[in-house]
Parts: C-alpha cells; structure tokens; sequence
C-alpha cells in the first residue's frame, strides 16, 4: 500500500502516529536519499488511516488571504533577531503572557532542526530566525493533542505541510478548535540535514575547529545580509554572506538540494493553511509609498477572523508595528504563493555526484564550477543592486508590453 506518491511525501511523520499497527516509520532508502514514510507490509491492515489522513493526499480548511499587513517587532532586540520583522517571537511572548504553550523549531547539539513544544520565555530565543533544513515533527502531535485535551491553548507556527499535517491530525482526534492557533510561513523548501551535517563536518576540518552554533542569518551581522556563521564556544570561526561562495547556502538558496517533495509543494498557492502566514517582505513599498525600507520587515497575511484578533491584540499592546499595505506587494513578487519552486537544471547531475560521492561539498562544487566565483566577483564589485535593477524593470517592462498585447 502506499501513503502518499513517495516524491510527495514531507516526511511531516504524522502517518506514524495515527497508525494503530505502528506499521510506519520514516526510512532512507538509500544513504543519499531522503527521510519518507515507510510502510511494514507484514504489520499493515491495511485500513487506511494514513492515506485518507496525509496532508499531501487532503488538505481540511484552508483559508484565503483577508488582509495584507507589513509589520515589525517594537522590541529593537527581537526585531534585529528575527528572520524578518521578528513577529513570530512577539506572537510567542504574546501567548505565553496569554497561558498558550508554544511550538516552535530549534537545533539541536547534532544540528538536526526539531519542533519542541514550551511554555517557558527563554526558549523564544531558540525558536527565533530560520533554519533553512529540514524540521522533524517527531512526537509533537501527540503531545499537542493530550494539552488540547486538557483544555490547554497552543500558537503552532511551522512550515504550511506542517500545518497542515498537524490539523489534519486533530481533525481526526475530534480535537481541532479554537484553543490552537496556526501560523504557517511561505516557504520555497527544506534540505535534508544530512547536508548541512556534512557541510559543517568540512569547514570544521578545514579551520580545525569544532562548531557548536550555526546560525543561518546571524543578527550580529544583519539578518537580512543572509550571513551563515559557525562559532566554537561564541566565537565565529566560519563567516560567509548569500553570494560569497558559501558551498551550503549556494545549494540552498539556488534550489538545488530540497527534498524531492518541495518540488512538487501543494502548499505553495494562496489558499494558506494557517489563521496568520509570515514572510520576508522584500518589496514593501512597491505599489504604495511607504516611508521605510523593506530591512527586517516582516510580511504578515491574515488568513482568518482568528489570526486577524490575534494581531490586534500585539498592535493594541503596542508589541508590533503594523500597516495595511496592498496584497500585490506580496503577491505580484513571492513565487512560493502561486507555485513550487522549480527544479534547477543542476539538480539532476548534482543529485547523480552526490550519490557517487556522497560528499556534500564536493558535488556541489562539481555542479556550480565557475558560477560561484563568477557570484563572488559581482558581489566584491558590489554589482547586485545593479542587476536587481534591471531585472525588476525588466519584469515591468515585459507586464507592460504584455498588457498592450492584450
Ligand atoms: C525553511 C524556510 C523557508 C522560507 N522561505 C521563505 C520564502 O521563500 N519567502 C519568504 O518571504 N519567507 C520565507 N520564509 C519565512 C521567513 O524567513 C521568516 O521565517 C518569516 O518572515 C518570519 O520571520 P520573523 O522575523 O517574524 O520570525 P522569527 O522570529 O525569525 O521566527 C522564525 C519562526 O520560524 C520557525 N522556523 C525556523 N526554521 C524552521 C524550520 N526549518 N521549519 C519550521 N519552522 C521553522 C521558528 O520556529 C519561528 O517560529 C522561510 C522560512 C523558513 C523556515
């Protein structure tokens, strides 16, 4: 029997726990391959739970964007620390204050990216910025589910799959309500840690260092600059901007190395899984004046009448800044809510080096050759706001000329 078509399948592991047979688990078929839902033929009753309850097979409730917000924390600190405009830690501080529990993503000392349920203050710290890997849900919905049970609150923000994988869950428990509210972030795809482990094993080996944070846009170095750190013991070691020829964020941020499920994402439309969707809004101020810059400055989509008193209640305690700014803002540049990102034309001969080597490093380097010095060069001269430029007048120039077509 199969759960979901294996190239869809997020590994969001939720399968696993409605099994009654604890028939599933999350296996590799091979050492270069990703994590997905493995069904044992010998335990299986075939009943079907797993398959009518997949996320990537039904997806319950989603929502339509309402309202289009740019927004930002009026904590200096939180904001400088967050991804974006540092809003999904307001919404933590706000729940905690509220009796929530919250569910957030954090790295552990294996660097491997897991949700961890708290309701303590100090983990917002953990929880804040982005982990551009894979996140394992491991056994969140249980412990989600016995709080809700207990007539506890919970504020969830994840990855949309991941959303959805969780309500699908507690649709299925009977225990979906208002007592949870659901953020879900735009997202252009996860890599599987494997990765990024080895990534971190080479750079250690090559600085003789041994890394114990990893930081993929380090706030001490503006979180919107996308600077990937390694430090020993605080101490950065490891230090290297988006476009400065960093072997993990070229893989990364050029689409090569998501897991084969992004490519394929249901969740990349504007029909959103969450009561609040948050990204990076890059071009704020691209429709309508505004009298900031697009720095640290999160996008914040409300998706329901839930989501939208929740952020009242954060500009009411005057936590966040807030703007109502056209939806087109958001729409008209973030691909991730019209269509999966596409496969690069790397991604085959890079996949095909990885399984020959299995070594991270060397088939990326294989792959992209001259490229990433032809980057490091552009960036050194300072030439990306130039390019920038004349790709975003070329996009109005070709709407135009399609407009006059028509
Ligand atoms: C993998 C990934 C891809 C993204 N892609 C885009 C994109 O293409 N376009 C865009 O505009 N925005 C994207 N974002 C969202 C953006 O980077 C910010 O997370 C968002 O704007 C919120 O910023 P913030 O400052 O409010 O939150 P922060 O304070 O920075 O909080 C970050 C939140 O993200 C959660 N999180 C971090 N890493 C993961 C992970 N691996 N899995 C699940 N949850 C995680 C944390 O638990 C926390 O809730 C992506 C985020 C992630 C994690």
């Amino acid at each position: 029997m199969i759960i979901c078509n294996e190239n869809q399948c997020s590994a969001c592991g939720m399968c696993i726990i409605v099994c009654p047979q604890k028939a599933i688990t999350l296996r590799k078929k091979n050492l270069h391959d990703n994590y997905i839902a493995h069904i044992d033929d010998e335990k299986c009753i075939k009943c079907k739970i797993c398959v009518n309850n997949c996320p990537q097979n039904v997806s319950i409730e989603s929502k339509n964007i309402l309202n289009c917000y740019a927004g930002w924390s009026l904590d200096k600190e939180t904001r400088r620390k967050g991804a974006s405009g540092g809003i999904a830690s307001e919404l933590y501080k706000w729940a905690i204050s509220n009796g929530y529990w919250i569910d957030g993503v954090k790295l552990n000392n294996k660097f491997q990216a897991e949700h961890v349920l708290s309701n303590e203050l100090n983990i917002i710290n953990d929880f804040s910025n982005s982990k551009y890997q894979f996140s394992n849900m491991g056994s969140i919905y249980c412990t989600i589910g016995e709080k809700l049970t207990q007539g506890e609150k919970i504020l969830f923000i994840g990855l949309p799959c991941q959303v959805a994988g969780l309500k699908n869950y507690l649709k299925y428990k009977k225990l979906l309500n208002d007592n949870i509210v659901f953020v879900d972030l735009v997202c252009h795809g996860t890599a599987p840690e494997v990765y990024i482990q080895q990534h971190i094993n080479y750079i250690e080996k090559k600085y003789n260092k041994s890394a114990n944070k990893l930081s993929y846009r380090n706030p001490e170095f503006n979180t919107y600059t996308y600077t990937f750190t390694l430090s020993e013991n605080e101490d950065v070691f490891y230090k290297k901007k988006v476009k400065r020829n960093d072997e993990y964020q070229i893989g990364y941020h050029k689409g090569i190395i998501y897991r084969e499920n992004c490519y394929n994402c249901r969740y990349a439309c504007t029909s959103r899984e969450g009561d609040i969707t948050l990204a990076d809004f890059s071009y704020v101020g691209s429709k309508e004046v505004c009298n900031y810059d697009n720095k640290n400055v999160s996008c914040i989509l409300i998706n329901s009448k839930l989501g939208e008193n929740v952020i009242k209640h954060l500009i009411d305690n005057n936590s966040i800044f807030c703007e109502l700014r056209p939806i087109e803002e958001e729409l008209d540049y973030e691909k991730m809510l019209h269509k999966p990102t596409e496969r690069p034309k790397e991604r085959k001969k890079f996949l095909a080096e990885y399984k020959r080597t299995n070594n991270y490093d060397l088939s990326i380097k294989r792959v992209m050759k001259y490229r990433i010095y032809i980057e490091e060069i552009c960036d050194v001269l300072n030439l990306y706001p130039k390019i920038n430029f004349i790709k975003r007048n070329f996009l109005k120039l070709s709407k135009c000329f399609k407009k006059s077509r028509k």
